[in-house]
């Protein structure tokens, strides 16, 4: 094969690149020009409690506006500024952008409001991230039970005794943690007794076994009842259709995350929303199927 093509002289780079490499290149290039050019935004999505029929809170997630490659999703950069670190100043912009936005809102009168947060491994393992976590709230004003901190199971695989600690110790100033798409990682049941965790987050690929009444479904029920009975909070997340709300519902489940009540949207959009469910009320969904 090798003398086949002898004559073409490209042929040592003859090989199949991998697509996602090249686009990891192409991401990892630009994500440090992005920072200096503040081509980094928040997202904001509602967080609706159950019982009280209203937003309780905010998830923040991060868009990457890019002028090269359109609008990055954070499944396709977050890894990549990870492996380059960016995600530690990254991931304490975002800390700040989002207390800073919630401060805003408490400002203007939506004060019961919460802030959740996604946290990297690598940001957790930081000597200083508990102390940058403080300070941010500090500077912002904010009080510490407003924020709200998700982890994934991945964070404690890497390293569970320093991780039990910083957590413990942010657990104490008041600061709450959440297990992020529960239900996906290992062994995660074990985690549950050793972790100051105050929200579960059950993830979206059990959500969406609900409406097709598979075997799955049962898990959601075991997962609001083990959370409930560790006097967690329970939060569903990837929550589309008004069938699977109603299901969880009936199940105790505390609170929802999904399109059924609203996607992620920018800063002033999220401040419009607000406003206006704060004046017409949530209201119930209307059915329909968003997975399209
Ligand atoms: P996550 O923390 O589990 O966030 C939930 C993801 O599900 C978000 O995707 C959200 O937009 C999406 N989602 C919410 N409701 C629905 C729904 O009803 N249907 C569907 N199909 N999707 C829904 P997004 O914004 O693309 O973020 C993806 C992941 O990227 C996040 O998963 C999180 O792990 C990571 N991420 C986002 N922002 C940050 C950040 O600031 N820092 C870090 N370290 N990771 C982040
Ligand atoms: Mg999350
Ligand atoms: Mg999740
Ligand atoms: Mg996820």
């Amino acid at each position: 094969k090798a003398k086949e093509a002898g004559k073409d002289k490209f042929v040592i780079f003859d090989f199949p690149l991998n697509d996602i490499f090249v686009e990891r290149m192409n991401i990892g290039k630009q994500l440090y020009t992005a920072m200096e050019q503040n081509e980094f935004e928040l997202f904001y999505q509602p967080q609706v409690d159950l019982t009280q029929n209203k937003v309780i809170g905010l998830e923040a997630l991060l868009r990457w506006n890019s002028p090269e490659l359109g609008v990055v999703s954070p499944l396709k950069f977050i890894k990549v500024a990870e492996d380059s670190h960016l995600i530690i100043p990254l991931g304490a912009w975002v800390v700040r952008t989002a207390c800073a936005y919630l401060k805003g809102l408490h400002d203007q009168g939506f004060e019961h409001l919460m802030m959740s947060v996604n946290i990297s491994m690598l940001q957790l393992l930081q000597t200083d991230f508990n102390e940058m976590i403080m300070n941010t709230l500090n500077d912002c004003g904010l009080e510490p039970q407003y924020l709200e901190l998700e982890i994934t199971e991945s964070v404690l695989v890497e390293s569970y005794d320093h991780v039990i600690v910083k957590l413990n110790e942010l657990r104490e100033q008041d600061i709450k943690i959440a297990l992020d798409d529960f239900g996906t990682g290992y062994s995660s049941l074990s985690y549950l007794t050793h972790l100051p965790i105050s929200t579960l987050k059950i993830d979206k690929s059990f959500i969406d076994s609900i409406s097709t009444g598979t075997n799955q479904a049962a898990l959601v029920e075991q997962i609001i009842m083990i959370g409930k009975r560790m006097n967690m909070c329970v939060i569903a997340e990837g929550v589309e259709q008004s069938v699977q709300l109603t299901y969880l519902q009936e199940q105790g489940c505390d609170r929802i995350q999904g399109y059924l009540y609203s996607r992620p949207q920018s800063a002033l959009a999220t401040e419009q929303l607000l406003t206006q469910w704060e004046n017409t009320g949530i209201g119930i969904p209307i059915e329909e199927d968003l997975r399209t």
